[in-house]
């Protein structure tokens, strides 16, 4: 019977390299889910009454900047602003191995009490990675959950100063890319393939260079009216032109950018508005 024994030898051959392939995408993808892609007041407004704050389409309905990412079965989130816990109870995600921070601004740090939930369910303390400014005005800010002797029931994390240079969470190689969001250096974040720049409006020839290849980069985008600390719609797309990744996506939206519906329209084919809840991976 050597017709079946060649075919269950492919049948075999073709398992043993499907269970490769998928063992391989859980190693070396990189699974992002967008928590918020509004800026700093979200979307809507509170007390506005325009078209895009009135929207019933469920893109235009934008919490604080966040994502989280998925590697290697690691669970890490970037900024933990005001809507980190309803991020975390939307997305449902039940674990986090680090939350690591782009820059001090309150819309990216304002949730961190509720890392407390993590501190219930893993019995640990949270890694937290941020440059030593960040950090700085955590523990100003969060003075209680660095105090000497704490109140039972206070976030406990465990801080890792970073500078500009690779740093590995839980076995992952980081790249930081230093931008600049009017005078401010921000952390943007490579990771593998792909590349994560929130609040800029400014990045130097150098720091460009860690963008080479990148085959998804997430850039920030404010409005199509320039800004003082963040990227033009028009700015933004000219940046991603230069760099030309497989894919970009544009977050930090504020409600001047317009309808999500209708102003995609505008964009080339490789670009769109990031929206909550997407889901991409490379
Ligand atoms: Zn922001
Ligand atoms: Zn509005
Ligand atoms: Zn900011």
């Amino acid at each position: 019977m050597p017709f079946y024994h060649t075919n269950m030898m492919l049948d075999i051959q073709a398992e043993i390299l499907g269970y490769i392939y998928v063992k391989f995408k859980i190693l070396f993808s990189v699974k992002v889910t967008f928590l918020g892609t509004g800026t700093s007041q979200g979307v809507p407004v509170i007390t506005c009454g325009c078209k895009v704050c009135r929207s019933l389409d469920f893109r235009d309905k934008r919490l604080r900047t966040s994502i989280h990412i998925e590697v290697n079965e690691k669970s890490f989130v970037i900024d933990s602003g005001p809507d980190f816990r309803q991020q975390m109870l939307r997305e449902q995600i039940l674990k986090l191995d680090a939350l690591i921070f782009t820059h001090q601004h309150k819309d990216h740090t304002a949730g961190l009490d509720d890392v407390r939930a993590f501190n219930f369910s893993q019995r640990q303390d949270i890694p937290i990675y941020g440059r030593a400014e960040v950090i700085e005005q955590l523990k100003q800010e969060f003075a209680y959950v660095f105090a000497a002797v704490k109140y039972p029931g206070v976030p406990r994390v465990k801080i890792h100063k970073i500078q500009n240079q690779q740093f590995q969470v839980e076995g992952i190689d980081i790249m930081p890319i230093e931008v600049l969001h009017y005078r401010l250096p921000v952390f943007g974040y490579r990771i593998k393939n792909f590349t994560y720049i929130t609040d800029a409006n400014y990045i130097s020839d150098k720091e460009m260079r860690k963008l080479e290849g990148t085959e998804v980069l997430v850039l920030n985008a404010l409005r199509e009216k320039e800004h003082i600390s963040h990227f033009s719609l028009a700015e933004a797309l000219e940046l991603i032109a230069k760099v030309n990744p497989r894919r970009a996506y544009l977050t930090h939206l504020s409600h001047d950018m317009g309808l999500h519906s209708e102003v995609s329209a505008k964009l080339p084919k490789n670009v769109e508005f990031a929206y909550d809840g997407l889901h991409i991976e490379c």
